[in-house]
């Protein structure tokens, strides 16, 4: 029934906002964005359509011996759209796929990337959580609105390659940094460092101008985790959904999860219900363009005890 309801309202959203229903034909993708030199980051941000992995953000680091890939997106279909982008700008390996995080618009497409000698990477967390989503993800897509036509080819597949901390990828002219962020948005999530571009693709720790998913969220790591990259040697940051960012948008991220923790634990101590909470956070927290519907589910993920309309 939640997940109808959820289902439901996504329909509602793409519908109200103008944007995509599902089913529609995606707009054509803007593409590989170059962001520095040898670093693209593939953003689509202006469409959030479950079929376009919800607006999802992924991106490439080029270097002398090879392409690291940042997160794979929602669907075998999105995978090749990505690859094919690649490969028309460089002709070099993709040595490794890392994985931001195990949710679907962030790995599904880890298959196609490992069929052409890719080796996917993730925090430990990241891959045992995937494995244990791993008989239920493809219904899980489905019940957010991809059809076996959409999903076509899409089979799951984890890392072969994880760490605990921190990892590094020698890509001969540069360096690579993975960097774990602690339980934050999920407690598999990693921060992806580029030193020498001063650029960080920091996965869905920072959603810039789209209301966060935060169903397996820990908010007071989260805020954290902002804090550090805030005082990184950063220029720009590829958010896991939304526009390139830069550390203005971390606060105001900052911002939103304390506005929601703050309202959250208030109104559901005095129990008041998820949808109304929700609406309180909406009216005091930054403004978000995208996801509204994803707010209740999150205020009744993180305080269980609200009651549910
Ligand atoms: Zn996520």
């Amino acid at each position: 029934m939640k997940k109808f309801m959820l289902f439901a309202g996504l329909i509602f959203v793409f519908m109200a906002a103008g944007s995509l229903a599902i089913g529609e034909e995606a707009p054509r993708h803007p593409g590989l964005t170059k962001i520095a030199e040898g670093i693209y980051s593939y953003l689509d941000e202006k469409n959030p359509a479950p079929s376009s992995s919800f607006g999802a953000n992924a991106g490439i680091i080029i270097g002398k011996e090879g392409i690291v890939v940042v997160d794979t997106l929602i669907s075998s279909k999105e995978a090749q759209r990505f690859i094919n982008e690649i490969k028309a700008i460089s002709d070099k390996p993709i040595r490794y796929v890392v994985n931001t995080h195990e949710h679907l618009d962030h790995s599904l497409g880890n298959s196609d990337f490992i069929r052409l000698g890719a080796v996917v990477v993730s925090h430990a967390n990241c891959k045992k959580n995937a494995e244990a989503a791993a008989s239920t993800i493809l219904q899980k897509a489905k019940n957010y609105g991809l059809t076996d036509e959409l999903l076509q080819g899409t089979k799951v597949a984890t890392a072969s390659l994880t760490f605990n901390n921190r990892m590094e990828i020698d890509l001969g002219d540069r360096k690579v940094e993975l960097i774990y962020t602690g339980a934050s948005h999920t407690d598999g999530s990693i921060l992806v460092y580029v030193p020498d571009a001063r650029v960080i693709f920091a996965g869905d720790i920072l959603f810039t101008d789209v209301h966060p998913y935060m169903g397996d969220g820990e908010i007071k790591g989260w805020t954290n985790v902002l804090d550090n990259i805030s005082a990184m040697d950063i220029v720009s940051i590829v958010p896991g959904h939304g526009p390139l960012s830069t550390k203005k948008d971390l606060q105001e991220m900052r911002q939103y999860l304390l506005t929601f923790e703050r309202i959250g634990r208030e109104l559901s101590a005095q129990g008041k219900d998820s949808n109304y909470i929700a609406a309180e956070i909406i009216k005091a927290a930054p403004k978000r363009q995208f996801f509204e519907v994803f707010v209740a589910g999150n205020v009744a993920a993180l305080y269980p005890q609200a009651p549910k309309q």
